[in-house]
């Protein structure tokens, strides 16, 4: 169905309902005729799932997903508990791709994306953080920096806590930077602990 279409229908039931006013309301006026069960599931319809369909012309979606992993160091400064020292782990990140209608023309065609694309890019992400100590800004004192370059170790520096939260967002918003529809991506700190960034 059309978004005007959806539009009319919605302002059509808008007249309808405002004609009915919550103010004259009671259990023996007239009016209580018009709360039969079909009315309030069609309100209930109306308001739930017309919405988003008008808002976002859209009822279904077309999802893909890729995952990488890269292995690193960090530590979480100010924080009282064992992760406050530098530990490794091996995250994984799982990216969600979301798109309305597939390609229409082309060797992707009946494709969202190439998976190839996706998941080279996600590894390109990856990769630029692994096996390096990931520290957050203003964490780290220069001269152990300074110290710690001169040994060759590898060193990112983030504007961030590097929390898994923090890297869902890092990489939802790097692959959105990129053009990719990302619906959300997760990210593995251990097996079983990970964070959701999402829209
Ligand atoms: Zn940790």
């Amino acid at each position: 169905m059309q978004t005007n279409s959806l539009l009319f229908l919605y302002y059509l039931y808008s007249l309808g309902y405002d004609s009915f006013s919550y103010d004259s309301f009671s259990y023996d006026s007239p009016g209580y005729e018009i709360h039969t069960i079909p009315t309030i599931i069609t309100h209930n319809f109306l308001n739930n799932y017309l919405w988003r369909l008008i808002i976002f012309g859209v009822e279904n979606m077309y999802y893909i997903t890729t995952e990488a992993h890269f292995d690193s160091a960090h530590f979480l400064k100010g924080y009282e508990g064992k992760c406050s020292n530098i530990h490794g782990h091996r995250w994984k990140i799982v990216v969600k791709i979301e798109s309305e209608t597939l390609k229409q023309q082309g060797q992707c065609r009946g494709m969202i994306t190439d998976f190839s694309d996706i998941k080279n890019t996600l590894k390109g992400l990856a990769d630029s953080l692994d096996h390096k100590l990931i520290y957050e800004k203003g964490s780290l004192k220069e001269k152990t920096i300074e110290a710690l370059k001169e040994e060759n170790f590898l060193m990112v520096e983030v504007d961030f806590r590097p929390t898994a939260e923090e890297f869902s967002k890092y990489f939802f918003d790097k692959m959105s930077e990129l053009n990719f529809p990302v619906k959300s991506v997760i990210v593995y700190e251990t097996p079983t602990n990970y964070a959701i960034y999402e829209k």
